[in-house]
């Protein structure tokens, strides 16, 4: 009876065009996947700068798993801390001008060990509707009273926070969006937190490594000090090509995340070989200054090449650029057409993203050259002319 429940569920998600379904990617070289039988141009993965693939990445990893085997057998808080994860995390508070950093096992359980760590039932958090469902899951699990403001509107943000007597008050924003590729009002952001005496966490996912001078991210960008930012989230699946994720801050921030956060304590350490690969990808992003320079030199020419088209592009300077489509059934149609012409694209559909807000999320990469991009903006104006818009 639960199953045939569970079965007319997904026969619902189908028939709306938001069953989510895998692909089996057996290769991967350069900015080209291998999907069955078919290489594709990879124009949705968040390896922005092409660390993932990296030679002298790949050698740290293999060297190092050589040295200290795959798994680290442990919890940090037990035998899993070896010294090449405290040297990485020396290394990423360095990175991030902040006093200390403390590496967790994925970017979710980074956000979720935070929030619930420094935030409880009496609290308030304030967030953006459109933060990344770590950061929500994080706020809705620490039991404190969960405000949400729309996208961007410090305005509506400071009214809430006027209104609040709870005894302690945290902002969390993504830097980057993830689904939208704008960026987040950060100076205001740390205004209202200062006034209102409240922390702000930044994710900043998607900013570290390809924003600012060094890829210190949105931080680096706007100039903003520990002061301004206290706590600072970036993950290592993305820019960095490897695994894992941070929080940057006080050294009694870090101390007491040791102490408290449930989702720091209660698992296993990253591989020592992913911690050592990290190492030397955060080198090549500070000091490989090209690849930034080539995705924002890609970013150019795909946006402008857009506009020319008509193409209905979000308002992004990142390497994340979505093209708006509205109904999910149509997203998923555009993404099974550039998959045939040869572009491997996701289709971004509800819960991700708001209702009649689906989406193609096309992200560039270090990885890609100019005629990738040229060959992808020819086919997305074939498809675009085949397709009536249905955008609310
Ligand atoms: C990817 C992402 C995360 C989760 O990081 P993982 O290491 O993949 O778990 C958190 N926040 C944002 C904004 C992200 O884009």
């Amino acid at each position: 009876m639960t199953t045939d429940k569970l079965h007319d569920a997904l026969i619902t998600r189908q028939q709306k065009g938001v069953y989510r379904t895998r692909k089996k990617i057996h290769n991967q070289k350069n900015a080209r996947v291998r999907v069955d039988d078919k290489t594709l141009i990879n124009f949705c993965s968040n390896d922005y700068l092409g660390l993932a693939v990296n030679e002298k990445v790949i050698r740290a990893f293999q060297q190092q798993a050589d040295e200290m085997g795959v798994g680290s057998g442990s919890a940090h808080l037990i035998c899993g801390h070896s010294t090449v994860h405290h040297a990485l995390e020396e290394e990423l508070a360095d990175f991030t001008g902040r006093e200390r950093s403390l590496l967790f096992s994925t970017g979710y359980m980074a956000n979720l060990g935070t929030i619930t760590a420094l935030c409880k039932h009496g609290d308030s958090v304030f967030e953006d509707k459109l933060n990344h469902a770590s950061l929500l899951d994080g706020g809705l699990f620490s039991g404190a009273t969960f405000r949400r403001y729309p996208h961007n509107d410090t305005t509506r943000l400071s009214q809430l926070l006027s209104t609040t007597t709870d005894s302690e008050k945290m902002i969390i924003t993504d830097g980057v969006f993830s689904m939208d590729g704008d960026v987040a009002d950060l100076r205001t952001l740390s205004i209202l937190a200062r006034e209102h005496d409240a922390w702000l966490m930044v994710d900043d996912a998607h900013g570290l490594g390809v924003l600012g001078q060094t890829g210190g991210g949105i931080v680096e960008t706007l100039s903003l000090s520990p002061h301004d930012v206290p706590i600072l989230m970036g993950t290592l699946g993305k820019a960095f090509g490897t695994f894992g994720a941070f929080i940057s801050g006080s050294h009694t921030l870090i101390e007491t995340l040791i102490q408290s956060a449930r989702s720091y304590i209660y698992t296993t350490a990253l591989p020592p070989a992913i911690a050592q690969a990290t190492r030397v990808s955060l080198k090549i992003v500070i000091e490989e200054t090209w690849r930034r320079e080539k995705l924002q030199a890609l970013i150019t020419q795909f946006t402008a090449g857009a506009r020319q088209l008509g193409l209905p592009l979000m308002p992004s300077n990142t390497p994340i650029q979505p093209l708006l489509v509205g109904e999910s059934v149509c997203a998923l149609e555009m993404s099974e057409k550039l998959f045939e012409a040869g572009f491997l694209v996701s289709a971004i559909r509800p819960p991700t993203v708001p209702q009649g807000k689906a989406r193609l999320r096309i992200t560039l990469s270090a990885l890609h050259e100019s005629e990738d991009v040229n060959q992808l903006l020819e086919t997305l104006a074939i498809i675009h002319r085949s397709y009536s818009y249905n955008v609310k």
